[in-house]
């Protein structure tokens, strides 16, 4: 059937900017996790004036649009509802501009160039750009759920490392707000507006981002930890002595590290018996070796806190990569053992103790049968309380379990404890109840001004800010 939409995207962006088939469309209608839908058609636009074309005509059909970077988000944000009514905005053609200015120290990149691409174009520079994960997102879409990741202790979030972005509003007005000034204090910075605000107000098609040299050298090493108190004893011990080079403090569960030696047998098992918690810790630093051997630092220093602790803890040192396969293979592996309800929680770092043992105690109180498999950025306060039902051995959660199940969690985490409900992730489908029931109503009343002019027909995205 014609389209009269789709037939005017087509001759606005060539027949290579316009998917319509099943086949075509599947990859971005599924989420990672959450989220699948079906889409009316995926627009690809291959610059700014294409993406501008592409949101006027929408507007002119009276068209939803959902943008999508490289669909990696964990909140259903990115797919389109099951209407088969909203359009895909897929930026991913929209990736050839890495412009380096290597004395500042900045880079103008498309919206739609992925990390990985950008960290390559940065390598033989002797920059990176810090923002890290185990998934390879678009830089627009880090922007727009203002991405977290494993070394956020050190270098900040996306919107630390942003200067300016380029926009296109939601009927196709383009806002440039490209600086690449570190002082620049005159008025509203508007560029925030569009930072975790998961492409609701407009779509990012270029920013200007601040890099970082790049690390010469790094020591991993692996603290086994009875429980979470030797975990943060543990950080704050490093940060004291060590805080110049501590680069990442992440903690896994055991939970979440058997699944990963279940699902990855050609990963070594880093200890005997797994311990409650390992605390991965990183030291990086630009400086040579030979002025300071990062490794013996660390061996040192956790050969202090380990004489200290006794047998609370239990080192290893090693091979680095090898540390962080175990790490960035948790999610996958999870996937793999279950079904899996997420929760992408933060409290202040000092409750993660108290906070996960009353997560624990509930379930093993209401829910004997749920695994929990928690792990997470402990040093910025994250943890990814994963659930897990094993399919096999209890079948899938129930409806009636995740709506009795999802509150309580959220309410320990955010009333609790003064925490977050989404840390990292950003709003979605998968937590707008949540978003509703927390946010004040000022703030609603403030981005729904906002949403009126930015995106005048309350047409992008799906979710509601407002
Ligand atoms: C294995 C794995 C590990 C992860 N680890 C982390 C982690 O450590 N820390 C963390 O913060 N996140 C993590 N994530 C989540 C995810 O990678 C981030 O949220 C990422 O920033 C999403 O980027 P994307 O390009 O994939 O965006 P998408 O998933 O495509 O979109 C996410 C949201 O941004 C909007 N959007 C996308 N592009 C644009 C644009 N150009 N302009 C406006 N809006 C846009 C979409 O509409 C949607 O609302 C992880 C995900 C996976 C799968």
């Amino acid at each position: 059937m014609s389209d009269a939409l789709v037939d005017n995207l087509v001759r606005q962006l060539g027949p290579r900017g316009v998917l319509t088939g099943p086949e075509d469309r599947a990859r971005f209608e599924q989420g990672w996790r959450y989220g699948q839908g079906i889409a009316r058609c995926i627009a690809r636009p291959a610059s700014t004036a294409e993406v501008a074309a592409t949101l006027r005509l929408c507007a002119e059909h009276g068209a939803r649009v959902v943008p999508q970077g490289a669909n990696t988000g964990l909140v259903a944000a990115s797919t389109p509802d099951a209407s088969g009514q909203m359009v895909v905005l897929s930026l991913e053609r929209l990736n050839q501009t890495i412009e380096l200015d290597a004395a500042a120290r900045t880079v103008l990149v498309d919206g739609g160039v992925l990390l990985s691409q950008l960290n390559e174009a940065l390598r033989p520079h002797g920059f990176w750009f810090p923002v890290d994960l185990g998934a390879d997102p678009q830089i627009g879409g880090m922007v727009a759920t203002n991405t977290g990741g494993t070394r956020l202790l050190r270098y900040g979030d996306v919107r630390h490392n942003l200067l300016g972005i380029e926009v296109v509003l939601g009927d196709g007005r383009v806002l440039s707000l490209l600086n690449r000034l570190r002082k620049n204090n005159t008025g509203l910075d508007a560029k925030h507006l569009f930072v975790g605000t998961t492409g609701v107000f407009g779509v990012v098609t270029r920013a200007v981002l601040q890099v970082a040299p790049r690390p010469r050298q790094r020591a991993v090493a692996l603290v086994g930890c009875r429980d979470g108190e030797t975990v943060l004893q543990l950080l704050s011990t490093l940060e004291q002595d060590l805080g110049d080079v501590l680069s990442a403090f992440e903690v896994m569960s055991e939970n979440a590290m058997a699944a990963v030696f279940e699902h990855q047998p050609g990963l070594r098992r880093p200890f005997a018996s797994l311990p409650r918690f390992a605390a991965l810790v990183e030291l990086g630093t630009t400086l040579p070796a030979e002025s300071l051997d990062l490794g013996e630092l660390l061996a040192t220093r956790l050969g202090s806190f380990l004489d200290a602790a006794g047998d609370s803890i239990d080192v290893v040192m090693g091979n680095g990569d090898e540390f962080w396969q175990i790490r960035h293979h948790i999610s996958e592996s999870l996937q793999k053992s279950g079904k899996m309800l997420a929760f992408d929680v933060s409290v202040p770092r000092s409750r993660l103790p108290a906070f996960t043992r009353e997560v624990e105690a509930l379930l093993a109180r209401e829910w004997p049968q749920v695994r929990l498999c928690d792990y997470g950025h402990w040093g910025d306060g994250g943890t990814h309380l994963n659930l897990l039902w094993d399919e096999a051995a209890i079948g899938r959660p129930a409806a009636e379990v995740v709506a009795a199940l999802q509150p309580r969690i959220y309410e320990f985490a955010v009333q609790g404890h003064g925490g977050s409900y989404s840390a990292e992730h950003g709003i979605g489908p998968h937590n707008q109840r949540y978003y509703d029931l927390y946010t004040a109503p000022l703030v609603k009343q403030l981005a729904a001004l906002l949403g009126q002019f930015c995106d005048p027909g309350d047409r992008l995205g799906t979710v509601r800010l407002g």
